[in-house]
């Protein structure tokens, strides 16, 4: 029979078999019980030993791996990593799951872009697990699952933190006096009489069935990992020193994002041909970004600066696809540590600061601050990982909102008739 842990790692059959571990020291041993689950799944490849995990740590990467590439190459090989939807694996992948957590929480924090990955993937490794089960199965192990992380009539408000995060939508959900309704025999009895022409058994299948409770059950447990991911990261700042083999993981962890953006580019790079970030060229800039370049000399500076070109010259430089994506990220997915973003972009928007009349951050410095904040890394003098995510990187203005605010900007010319939004019409 299915584990329940084998979805969900933090259900209490997963707290159990972490408390079996033992040796903590053992995540580095090879494993034979666990080499040969994998190389015996159903279509796993195995033609080379670097797709087997030999221990622990091994799978642990795995899970990343397998997220990153499924994600971002297009070429990608599911067969290499099989083993990740065995059921049997699944004593070894709760505590890969945890190692995971618990490094990425004592390293980086919750807000990082490698909680945030660790996060993605654990929704998608129980979406693809859950999709290789049969009908009886799938359904039997959502409603455990969905019992225990979800109060039995739950108030929408149960799910306050998903929605406002946006990993979950209020449309998505049928709502009664403000429960949200996920069980059948509880739509029938609320709704049964209300229904005509149609029969209500099906009305539901087609207004929530398997598809709704699967969704909010991935989305609480994604929701859980990272307030797990949060307890780790703030015990580890008040308690004892992370254990030297949990900071070892994170810097694999991060070495696995950097060869993925290194290989891919960002967003996906090799999938669809969307435009690739790469070095400026500023004569390719638009009339309203070459004006805020050459320095503001009468009103508006500050908006320009912050405002306008901040978001300008980050998105060109590092992902001027953002409006054909559609996809919002972070800066540091695209430039992990941030070598652009201080070798290149701040030179160009302090420049041009600089060459306003009065300089901005002689005569006002205080707004460094608001710069940092249009960037995504919060209220703060510089950007630094350990803040991103306490604001929105702002998306560059459109040629309407820029005639709107700042229209002492616009002057167009030829090219701006193919423009809607100055931004990726700026590399070589
Ligand atoms: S039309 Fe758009 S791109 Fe051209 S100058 Fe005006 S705001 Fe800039």
């Amino acid at each position: 029979m299915l584990s329940v842990a084998f979805i969900n790692p933090l259900s209490d059959e997963g707290k159990n078999v972490v408390r079996e571990l033992g040796d903590f020291e053992r995540v580095l041993s090879d494993n034979d019980e666990l080499m040969s689950i994998v190389t015996e799944s159903r279509s796993q490849e195995i033609s080379d030993d670097s797709f087997i995990p030999r221990n622990y740590i091994d799978l642990a990467i795995k899970r990343i791996e397998w997220y990153v590439k499924k994600k971002n190459d297009r070429n990608f090989d599911n067969n290499k990593y099989e083993f990740l939807f065995n059921p049997e694996i699944y004593k070894f992948d709760i505590i890969s799951y945890y190692l995971l957590c618990q490094a990425v929480g004592a390293k980086y924090g919750s807000n990082s872009r490698e909680s945030r990955v660790l996060v993605e993937s654990q929704g998608k490794i129980m979406e693809y697990r859950l999709g290789k089960l049969s009908k009886s199965e799938r359904n039997l192990a959502v409603n455990n699952i969905l019992n225990s992380v979800v109060l039995s009539h739950p108030k929408w408000t149960f799910f306050e933190e998903l929605l406002s995060s946006k990993k979950l939508r209020l449309h998505e959900m049928i709502l009664d006096n403000g429960e949200v309704i996920l069980d059948k025999d509880d739509f029938l009895e609320r709704f049964s009489s209300k229904i005509h022409g149609r029969k209500p058994d099906k009305m539901y299948e087609a207004l929530i069935g398997t598809r709704v409770k699967e969704l909010v059950m991935i989305k609480t447990v994604m929701q859980n990992t990272e307030e797990y991911i949060s307890n780790v990261s703030e015990k580890s700042q008040r308690e004892i020193e992370p254990n030297p083999i949990l900071l070892e993981l994170a810097d694999k962890i991060s070495e696995v994002l950097v060869e993925s953006a290194r290989s891919y580019g960002f967003g996906g790079g090799s999938r669809g041909g969307s435009i690739r970030a790469s070095a400026l060229n500023p004569r390719a800039f638009p009339p309203c970004v070459k004006n805020v370049m050459e320095g503001i000399k009468s009103g508006g500076r500050n908006d320009a600066i912050i405002m306008f070109l901040t978001p300008f010259i980050s998105y060109a430089r590092l992902y001027p696809s953002v409006f054909s994506e559609n996809i919002s990220k972070r800066v540091s997915d695209i430039d992990p540590n941030l070598n652009v973003v201080e070798g290149e972009i701040m030179p160009l928007i302090f420049g041009a600061a600089e060459r306003c009349t009065p300089p901005l951050f002689e005569d006002q410095p205080q707004d460094k601050v608001n710069l940092i904040a249009k960037l995504g890394f919060g209220m703060h003098e510089t950007a630094d990982l350990k803040n991103e995510g306490q604001t929105t990187w702002y998306t560059p203005m459109s040629c309407e909102k820029v005639k709107l605010h700042l229209p002492s900007l616009c002057k167009p010319d030829e090219h701006c008739k193919k423009i809607g939004n100055p931004c990726p019409t700026t590399t070589e």
